[in-house]
């Protein structure tokens, strides 16, 4: 599945940072199995297929790419638990459509947990943690840093100092503001809930406006505001700012992209005259 936008002045190409698969429940927080289990089916240890989406964008001299994956460093017990295989990772992914880690000049997280920011590391040939992309600067929000760095995670393997700390070391890291513009056509918009520092990252093109929307909405089933995911620091926080958003995103034509849905990764939403409901239509390859 290749997804390439043109967005005017600004391209998007949607990169697997790898497939896996995850507790259904965990997934879809309060929806009884009854409901996700037939838009997700779960297999004997009840977990669904999942996508670690991840962007790279193209304006200019600018290679940006949003997001990282799980990355291929997990050990063996978490690589038998999410279903992982080592080279179906975003360095493996980018390498197939031509794109050397040394042309990254950037990458934008919109959190810190492993399965977004897991591939920003990777070892070297001696086993030493290195950054993957050794040209790029690495943007994260401050509130997500303090976070991450708080031992505060709903869960105590949601973050991983592995994932960042060596960024840190080499200098690559940057701690912005939650609303910073990263450069022009390209700015976080704050989206808190699933974490208190989460972001979306918005692409501003002359023709198009894109958004990646990380966790916020990670699934395209999950456009109901109060739909939640178990991982939510915050699931009434994260309701409020879906609902916030979903508004925003309608009045302004907004297309999509969601972190982990394997089916219909980009989308539009549109409210549903005779309801008010958000309902997503699929954009397409
Ligand atoms: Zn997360």
């Amino acid at each position: 599945m290749e997804y390439s936008i043109d967005l005017g002045g600004i391209s998007v190409h949607l990169v697997s940072g790898g497939r896996n698969r995850v507790d259904g429940g965990g997934m879809l927080g309060i929806l009884p199995k009854i409901i996700w289990n037939r838009w997700y089916p779960a297999d004997k240890k009840n977990r669904i297929h999942l996508e670690t989406h991840c962007l790279l964008v193209k304006k200019g001299t600018e290679t940006i790419l949003i997001e990282t994956g799980c990355g291929n460093k997990l050990n063996d017990k978490e690589k038998a638990f999410y279903s992982v295989e080592d080279s179906d990772w975003i360095g493996a992914n980018l390498a197939n459509i031509g794109v050397p880690p040394e042309d990254v000049n950037k990458v934008l997280l919109t959190h810190l947990h492993t399965d977004h920011a897991g591939g920003c590391v990777t070892r070297d040939s001696s086993g030493k943690l290195v950054s993957t992309f050794p040209n790029a600067e690495f943007f994260v929000s401050k509130k997500e840093w303090e976070v991450a760095n708080s031992g505060s995670g709903i869960t105590p393997n949601a973050y991983n100092n592995e994932n960042y700390q060596p960024l840190e070391e080499a200098g690559q890291l940057r701690i912005v503001s939650e609303d910073a513009q990263i450069c022009p056509g390209v700015r976080f918009l704050p989206t808190p809930g699933h974490t208190l520092g989460h972001v979306s990252i918005l692409i501003e093109g002359q023709e198009k406006e894109l958004v990646f929307t990380g966790d916020l909405l990670p699934l395209a089933k999950q456009i109901v505001p109060h739909y939640n995911m178990a991982y939510d620091t915050d699931p009434v926080l994260k309701a409020k700012t879906k609902q916030t958003f979903f508004r925003e995103a309608c009045d302004k034509e907004w297309i999509l992209a969601m972190s982990h849905e394997p089916a219909t990764p980009i989308c539009r939403i549109v409210e549903e005259k005779e309801t008010g409901r958000y309902v997503l239509e699929n954009v397409g390859s």
